[in-house]
């Protein structure tokens, strides 16, 4: 299969490429072709000229554009899950639900409006506000959830008349430029425009002039990047950055069920998940029970390449991840005691075994940072008013879970945790239809629901009186 990219409306490749590499086996999967810059200005030229006919047509029209890429994407539904498993890692059944999730979230968009909003109608004045789109705007995503993460900026800056560059990861860009086929069969050129890089491009987007919005996920350092260079033309930005979510499990919660949580929370898709469980806190009463049927659920996970079957854990998703992660594991050799897991996996691939750390301290790297990988600190803990002190105290603040049979109880203790989504006794409940941003340095603006399609659009507030 070859790949190309999609410049107004049309599907290009060029002399420069890029090594797509399968992180399963360490084996290049794909070579795709990559932009330069002057691929990117043509990118974004086409997209600022396709905006004044996209942004004059009707809701209506944009959402049943919307659709149609839904109903396409779903079409070819297993060729997106077994691509993206190829090229991310994470096993088939959760690459399925991840394709799902994106045609669940342009459907789910498509039935969203924003009509004029009347503020105040009294006499013979009237205060009403308009939303209009923005222009431009960049998506860039991270390696994750490639294509869902897209689908949560493209759904609502289409239906809102907005026109997009997307630019993907350089080691995920594969599903991106195969729904860019669907693109081109479903969208006028120059609607959506999709450029690869090697991690290089994307400051020319972020500072361009013509380029209105960010919409950018991806970890903190880089999203300062994308803050302070949209600066200069005061850009509208969205930035979804990393997070070090705490889990609290309360005292009446029984052991199996607080281990389950917490190791499912914790190792979906490798622990690449930016509201991954990141940090246990367990009452000291259970925390050697806990531990243990962690350690145990640990050693009993299938960890493998995602095209099998019954595979619970795949391989992280690139070499630079792996590294970092095998440092992470010295470190928390040295700082705590490793349970089970504690090393890479002896084979091809970028394969960490399911790692457990207790007796750790909090300044510990692998407490006080993100990891982001298949490795969770247990800590234990006392009092709730301190636990609740030692999960907030975190530069990050981008969801946390509580556990606890005491519904009440349990909701107490979540209004009091510093971020921006807290889930109580589930996780990763994450909805088209509910806005989801971040705290602190976990973000800036949100996304989905009513408030994320609000962050495409321009509010104008048109106050009149009449003359007399
Ligand atoms: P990681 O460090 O885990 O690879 P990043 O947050 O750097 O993740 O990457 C998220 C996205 O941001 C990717 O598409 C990447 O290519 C892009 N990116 C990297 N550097 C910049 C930058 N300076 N400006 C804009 N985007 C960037």
């Amino acid at each position: 299969m070859s790949y190309q990219m999609l410049i107004d409306g049309n599907m290009v490749s060029t002399e420069f490429w890029l090594d797509v590499v399968n992180p399963a086996t360490g084996e290049i999967l794909a070579r795709c072709p990559r932009a330069d810059a002057a691929i990117v200005e043509q990118a974004v030229a086409a997209a600022s000229r396709a905006y004044p006919e996209w942004s004059r047509r009707s809701y209506d029209e944009r959402s049943a554009k919307l659709r149609q890429l839904a109903d396409l994407i779903e079409e070819r539904a297993d060729q997106f899950a077994r691509l993206l498993t190829e090229e991310q890692g994470k096993p088939l059944e959760q690459a399925a639900f991840e394709i799902a999730g994106a045609i669940y979230v342009l459907r789910t968009f498509a039935e969203m409006r924003l009509p004029p909003e009347t503020l105040r109608a009294d006499g013979n004045s009237q205060v009403v506000e308009y939303r209009g789109p923005l222009g431009v705007v960049a998506a860039i995503t991270p390696w994750n959830f490639p294509v869902l993460l897209l689908m949560n900026k493209l759904a609502p800056a289409l239906l809102t008349g907005n026109t997009l560059v997307v630019k993907p990861a350089p080691t995920t860009p594969l599903t991106t430029l195969l729904f860019g086929e669907v693109c081109a069969d479903v969208l006028p050129a120059g609607v959506v425009n999709i450029v690869v890089d090697a991690n290089e491009l994307g400051g020319i987007l972020t500072s361009h002039p013509s380029i209105a919005k960010v919409a950018f996920t991806g970890s903190t350092a880089t999203g300062k990047k994308v803050m302070a260079a949209a600066a200069e033309s005061v850009k509208r930005v969205t930035l979804e950055l990393g997070g070090n979510d705490g889990a609290i499990v309360l005292d009446d919660v029984d052991t199996a069920s607080a281990a389950k949580h917490l190791f499912d929370g914790a190792m979906l898709n490798a622990g690449q998940i930016c509201v991954a469980i990141k940090r246990a806190y367990v009452p000291s009463s259970m925390y050697d029970a806990v531990c243990e049927e962690l350690a145990r659920l640990a050693n009993a996970a299938v960890v493998d390449n995602g095209m099998h079957q019954g595979v619970q854990i795949g391989p992280v998703q690139n070499a630079a991840q792996f590294a970092k992660l095998k440092d992470f594991l010295a470190d928390a050799a040295e700082h705590g005691t490793i349970i089970a897991g504690g090393h890479a996996l002896d084979r091809p691939g970028y394969f960490i075994a399911p790692t457990i750390v207790r007796d750790v301290s909090d300044d510990a790297r692998i407490v006080r940072e993100e990891q982001f990988g298949p490795i969770l600190p247990v800590l234990a803990y006392d009092d709730i008013d301190e636990v609740i002190a030692r999960v907030n105290d975190s530069d990050y603040g981008l969801a946390g879970t509580v556990w606890g049979k005491d519904l009440d109880r349990a909701n107490a203790i979540a209004s009091r945790i510093e971020a921006g989504t807290i889930w109580v006794n589930q996780h990763l409940a994450i909805d088209a239809t509910i806005p989801f941003r971040g705290a602190k340095q976990s973000g800036l603006g949100g996304e989905l629901g009513i408030e994320g399609l609000k962050e495409y659009t321009q509010a104008r507030i048109v106050n009149s009186v009449s003359l007399d």
